[in-house]
Parts: C-alpha cells; structure tokens; sequence
C-alpha cells in the first residue's frame, strides 16, 4: 500500500530539469522523475499560437511539429510554471507544474502503454 498525498493545488518546482537527447528530464521534489519527450510537449504548448483563447480550441497538433524539435533551454516562470525554448524558435508556452505532472510520459505515467490500472 503506498500513501498517497492529496492532490495540492499549490506544486512545488522542480528540483532539477534536465534537457537531454531524448526529452525532459524533470526532477520533482517528491521523487518522482517526469519525463516529456521534446516532440510531444511541443505539441501540447498551451500558448494562444497552439490554442485559440476564446475557444480553447488545439490548432497545433503533434502532426504539425517538426520531428525532431528539441528544447534549447528553459526557465521557471514565478512559482509556478515552466517555459521552454523549442529548436523551431518557439518559445511562449508556459507549462505550469501542473500541467506537466499531468501530461508526464515516464513509465509509470505514460496513458498509452497498456498498464494496470492502479486501484484507489
Ligand atoms: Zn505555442
Ligand atoms: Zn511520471
């Protein structure tokens, strides 16, 4: 049985991010180690050239991204976010902590990879 803290709003930055060959390497302060690869973080830059305000509507899909896009350097934005600059010279996507613990892709996290379903 592992204990699990509640949910807080308030997340506390990274310890450490790490850009390296194949994505971003981000360490929590709980730990945990998330993992983004450069591509599909790209593709979910929640800035209003990637998302249209009034709608919320995604207008750059991982599709549109160069393949082989990759992050030239970051810096923390306040207490709570993360921006990026992409190799394609885009750089106004603000991740908040959030947002990237959410859309994490490491082993345990990543949605696509057929894993058990953890019981709560
Ligand atoms: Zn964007
Ligand atoms: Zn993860």
């Amino acid at each position: 049985m592992t204990t699990k803290t509640p949910d807080d709003t308030r997340q506390l930055p990274p310890e450490n991010v790490r850009l390296e060959e194949d994505g971003v390497h981000i360490e929590w302060p709980d730990e945990h180690e998330g993992f983004h690869p450069y591509r599909y973080l790209r593709s979910e830059c929640p800035c209003a050239h990637c998302v249209e305000e009034m709608t919320g509507r995604r207008m750059v899909f991982l599709n549109d991204i160069e393949p082989d896009v990759f992050a030239l350097d970051w810096i923390q934005i306040g207490n709570y976010a993360i921006s990026f600059l992409f190799s394609d010279a885009h750089d106004t996507g603000i991740y908040t902590f959030q947002r990237l613990k959410e859309m994490c892709q490491c082993d345990i996290h990543d949605k696509n990879s057929a894993g058990t379903e953890p019981s709560n």
